[in-house]
């Protein structure tokens, strides 16, 4: 099968290989694969620094999110058929640790991932345990089912603390999953809804989002545009996907007095943070990762099967498997929001 790998480490090392399909063991199912978006996680591989990239064994494909057809389960698999639609949860937990005894999965500190632990979606099958597969109806758009995953992480940071309904949110970095945050919390209820992003066609994706502004924060103080859109309160909530010290700065800047951040992005590398401003102004830093299973699941698959929400401006480029790494290239020129490689 035609598969998209890291063959060595450092920057790039990608190949379209030909690799044989493994069979699902006990507890495994195998998917014929339709559509797997490229994300963050993915360019942390590509660009080949951090603690993901140090975990790879060469060959390994890569890609996590996707839509497939389930063509074979192995033994002991009964909540998964031959046939179904699925997506896939990107952790796979141990089940086993306190944390996921005890209906926090989400933060198992053993999980795995699929395109990095183990052989990843960007391939005509993947292999993977049938544990973290959730299955759709078979009408849903095989695209948009590829997008659950992502989403799961919007609608989760959207649902967290005291929700998002009747209040202003700001959202922070507005790549993929700031874009999708931007649609969810207007679904949600917020009144306001500000998008803060110095890429001029991810604000212009941001606007077709539902957002009220778009905030470019290179050429303006995006405290003080939040503030004239809030009476001067600032937000609610913010949302923070930018992972960079300036970012992060600017969440506290926006937030209002008792607000909420609402933390999703790993900063890279340490950063100085001034406790005493925090204390002043209240707010709650709530540490946002991954979805929780399954119930973020279940709050956001309904959004995408009765098109609630519009993805589809987050979806920028559709590309054949055998050109999966030109997807690569697109984000890196900042000319991609979200690829979908077309398996
Ligand atoms: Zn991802
Ligand atoms: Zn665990």
């Amino acid at each position: 099968m035609l598969s998209l790998n890291k063959i060595q480490p450092g920057l790039n090392g990608l190949a379209v290989l030909d690799r044989d399909v493994r069979a699902p063991d006990a507890g495994e199912m195998l998917v014929k694969v339709h559509a797997a978006g490229v994300c963050g996680t993915d360019m942390q591989l590509y660009g080949g620094a951090g603690a993901f990239a140090q975990r790879l064994k060469f060959p390994t494909v890569l890609g996590h999110e996707m839509c497939g057809t389930v063509v074979e389960t192995g033994a002991g698999v009964v909540h998964v058929k031959v046939g179904d639609l699925v997506s896939l949860e990107s952790h796979i937990p141990c089940w086993t640790c306190r944390a996921c005894r005890t209906g926090r999965a989400h933060v198992c500190p053993h999980t795995r991932y699929p395109g990095i632990d183990i052989d990843g979606t960007f391939a005509e099958y993947v292999t993977v345990p049938a544990a973290i597969a959730w299955v759709n109806p078979p009408d849903v758009s095989r695209e948009k089912a590829a997008l659950l995953e992502p989403l799961g992480i919007a609608v989760h940071a959207t649902l967290e603390g005291g929700g998002v309904s009747g209040r202003a949110v700001a959202v922070n970095g507005c790549g993929p999953i700031g874009l999708m945050n931007v649609a969810v919390a207007r679904y949600f209820g917020a009144h306001t809804v500000i998008a803060v992003d110095p890429n001029p066609k991810r604000r212009e994706a941001a606007l077709r989002m539902g957002a009220d502004r778009a905030i470019n924060p290179a050429a303006e103080s995006a405290a003080t545009a939040v503030r004239d859109m809030t009476r001067g309160e600032g937000a609610d909530v913010v949302i923070e996907y930018t992972g960079h010290p300036d970012g992060v700065h600017n969440c506290f800047a926006m937030v209002g007095m008792l607000g909420e951040v609402r933390w999703c992005a790993t900063p890279g590398r340490s950063m100085e943070f001034d406790f005493g401003a925090w204390r002043k102004s209240r707010p709650t830093i709530r540490n946002i990762h991954g979805r929780r299973l399954w119930e973020t699941w279940e709050a956001a698959a309904p959004l995408v099967y009765g098109n609630r929400i519009d993805l589809d401006p987050v979806i920028s480029h559709r590309i054949p498997l055998a050109e999966a790494p030109r997807a690569f290239e697109l984000i890196l020129a900042g000319q991609a929001v979200k690829p979908l490689i077309l398996c």
